[in-house]
């Protein structure tokens, strides 16, 4: 051989030797589309959705159970952990066969080799076969045998639209791979050998008789003994395709396709929780209210344990696929007690400060209570319990619309895009959307803020929105609580439907129309919200919060593990300071006690407000820091607890003790409750076009004065004991002065709108 041919040839073998090298795809099943497979924190699975090729493929495994691999080795490739990816003598013994009869015939792959051609999904050829046998080798040195034997056992075919071994495990028997039996192990390992032909619908007897030669192989081999085999024996054959588990099917729905989600919902809470809600729902669903949704987030962790889309997703219904924790409804009166915290937290009120509960109209808007009724005056702890309207409006044009707006949006929620101006002060009674697992996740932020767990939590869709956004005062966290904590309250909460009523912070709240029922209760180890409603959106009669979502709250809350603690009193530093008038130099009072967050300040009880020097018997009370700020008490005169008119014409038939000061002309005497001053009134017409006039309303605190009433300077009519009088002013800016028998008088400035 001549020195050039001899180059040639190692040129030849270099190059020959390099083509291996780089003969395999990086990624041999880059393109194949997986199932979307969602797992429970403990590992269990919730459910499974069909990858985008129709298949149930399971995302690939990392090693395969070992009756499962015993069983395919000794079935398909008994030399596998012998062999460099191909096998010598069953291949030539393939090979002779094929040329033989003409075409492809029998095997001879090794286990190696059906991964590659798994991968390639060329025609059988034996063209083919040795290219395969080829790539086989290069494989074995990029993957450990137990690699490959993983790869087999997550690409091959098990019959029908069944391929990997986890999918086939799942649909054949209803368990995972793991907990496979030696009959079903040999099964499943026979069972790719001609999947077309050997359907475990189909061909029953061929398939048995496998299966059991394969069991008399092990049995001989030593991997299983004698009792083992004579059991696997005796096992039935699987029937027809099983369904896959299907918990939280929204949830499941929402994680990301094709891949698997080991996620935080916890197992046996979920079905349990998932039967509550499902009883209750399918209840309800007969008065009309067909859907229903539940979220429960562990608070320790922030994350989500329960996840309800929409209840009952066997009983047929137009809204029945609507996830309806993720979607946007009307908020009723749900976001109130973020109003009441963050209030407090930034020193607008105290806990116990008295709102208003008198009519108003804001620009147009006049928010009305529940029960239709004024009660003049409510403490803001009080009102927050009661869920009053009217005063939550009072204290949210005090606290700022576009300044709630945007700290709702850093509590996490994402439905308010629009300009605070657009949801305007009815922000507060429902003119904003929300979703369930978002407000859920809002009051879980609360108590995590409470609980010093401030460092967010990963959600479903992995965003970060927990505590870090909104840092909470934890003193005014804990008047929330409280309030919320009132079970008492009279909102129309039928408590013969709760079976049993474990300690929660709650509240509820219904949407205009009654079209949305929602509750959320808060420990400090669960939050829970629960929603109620038509998907589609119809309202029903009488799905109030606390009807049709309280008692379900409260089911999901006995469900939950009790660890029978409560949120910790928040600890002051040093002692309850002296007597603090409504002086807004706190560093200049003695005897004061400033600490981080909180402080001892001394409160009117009657106002809930600073005390000030009228104020007969201030107590030290608990506050934010930043309440030295608010405002000191303007309800007491001479010592006597004396409320404006209007709040007094409104607050007195509920409160018989009340006496106000003795009427003299230092205090108001009369005040409008109708309009109030600088409004725009649009008057209401009839249907011959005429203007019916609006009724003007005046508060006088003497019950038997005499008030003659003036349109513009020109006397219009006299009321006694009620002071009411129907005026249809022309369009255009006017003011109605109002005179009582002894001289006084009061005036209002509004305009008429055309
Ligand atoms: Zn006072």
């Amino acid at each position: 051989m001549t020195k050039t041919a001899r180059k040639w040839i190692w040129a030849l073998l270099a190059g020959l030797f390099l083509a291996w090298l780089f003969c395999l795809p990086r990624n041999l099943f880059k393109d194949t589309p997986c199932s979307t497979v969602v797992y429970s924190a403990e590992g269990e699975l919730l459910g499974a959705r069909i990858a985008d090729d129709q298949q149930w493929r399971f995302p690939p495994c990392d090693t395969v159970p070992s009756r499962y691999a015993k069983a395919v080795v000794r079935f398909e490739d008994r030399h596998f952990y012998w062999h460099p990816g191909v096998n010598p003598v069953s291949l030539v013994r393939a090979l002779i066969d094929n040329i033989r009869s003409g075409h492809v015939v029998s095997g001879g792959s090794t286990l190696t080799m059906q991964v590659v051609r798994l991968s390639r999904r060329r025609e059988r050829t034996v063209w083919q076969k040795l290219i395969e046998a080829v790539l086989a080798t290069r494989m074995e040195l990029r993957y450990s045998k137990r690699e490959i034997l993983a790869l087999y056992a997550s690409y091959a075919p098990f019959g029908g639209n069944v391929v990997g071994l986890e999918a086939a495990s799942w649909r054949y028997f209803g368990r995972p791979a793991g907990e496979l039996s030696w009959g079903e192990a040999a099964t499943l390992a026979v069972l790719p050998n001609a999947p077309a032909s050997m359907h475990p619908g189909r061909n029953r007897d061929a398939l048995l008789e496998k299966r059991n030669r394969l069991l008399a192989g092990l049995l001989e081999h030593g991997d299983l003994d004698q009792d083992s085999y004579e059991a696997a024996l005796s096992e039935p054959l699987p029937d027809a395709p099983l369904p896959l588990p299907s918990y939280a099917p929204h949830f499941v729905e929402s994680c990301p396709r094709g891949v698997q989600t080991h996620s935080s919902i916890r197992y046996s809470l979920q079905r349990a929780v998932e039967t509550a809600v499902n009883r209750k729902s399918d209840e309800m669903a007969r008065e009309g209210v067909a859907d229903m949704a539940a979220v429960v987030i562990d608070n320790t962790s922030g994350a989500v344990v329960a996840y309800v889309g929409n209840a009952s997703p066997d009983r047929e219904r137009p809204g029945v696929s609507v996830d309806i924790a993720s979607s946007p409804r009307s908020t009723g009166s749900i976001l109130k007690p973020f109003l009441y915290a963050a209030a407090l937290q930034d020193g607008v009120i105290l806990p116990e400060t008295l709102l208003p509960d008198i009519p108003v109209n804001m620009g147009g808007f006049a928010p009305q209570n529940f029960d239709r009724q004024f009660y003049g005056a409510v403490h803001a702890s009080e009102a927050l319990a009661r869920s009053l309207n009217v005063p939550a409006v009072f204290l949210l044009r005090s606290y700022g619309v576009p300044r709630f707006h945007e700290l709702l949006q850093r509590c996490g929620l994402t439905t308010l895009g629009k300009d605070a101006s657009y949801y305007g002060l009815s922000l507060i009674l429902g003119g904003g959307e929300g979703r369930l697992d978002e407000i859920t996740r809002a009051y879980s932020g609360l108590v995590r803020g409470y609980l010093g767990l401030t460092d967010g939590a990963s959600t479903k869709t992995g965003q970060n929105v927990l505590g870090g956004a909104v840092k909470w005062d934890k003193t005014a966290l804990w008047y929330t609580f409280e309030a919320l904590k009132e079970v008492n309250r009279p909102d129309e909460l039928d408590w013969r439907l709760i079976s049993s009523v474990r300690k929660a912070a709650w509240k509820t709240g219904t949407s205009y129309g009654f079209r949305d029922a929602w509750a959320v209760g808060m420990t400090p180890d669960y939050t829970i919200g629960v929603w109620a409603g038509n998907a589609e959106g119809q309202g029903v009669p009488g799905l109030t919060g606390a009807r049709a979502a309280g008692p379900v709250m409260f089911d999901i809350l006995n469900l939950l593990p009790e660890s029978g603690r409560w949120f910790p009193e928040p600890e002051a530093v040093g002692l309850p300071g002296e007597a603090v008038p409504g002086n807004k130099n706190a560093d200049a009072r003695p005897g004061l006690i400033r600490a981080d967050q909180f402080t001892y300040a001394s409160i009117c009880p009657e106002s809930g407000m600073l005390a000030g020097v009228d104020c007969p018997h201030p107590q030290p009370m608990l506050i934010p820091s930043a309440g030295l700020e608010s405002d000191p008490c303007p309800y007491h005169t001479d010592g006597i607890f004396t409320l404006t008119p209007a709040m007094e014409w409104y607050y007195k038939p509920h409160h018989p003790e009340y006496t106000g000061a003795p009427v003299a002309r230092t205090t108001a005497l009369m005040e409008f409750i109708y309009p109030s001053g600088g409004t725009t009134l649009y008057l209401p017409r009839q249907l011959d076009g005429k203007v019916e006039g609006a009724v003007f309303r005046l508060a006088h605190r003497k019950a038997d004065a005499t008030v003659f009433w003036h349109l513009d300077q020109t006397y219009v009519g006299e009321t006694r004991f009620i002071h009411e009088l129907r005026l249809s002013p022309a369009p255009g800016r006017h003011v109605v002065t109002c005179v009582d028998g002894e001289g006084n008088s009061v005036s209002v400035g509004f305009t008429v709108g055309e």
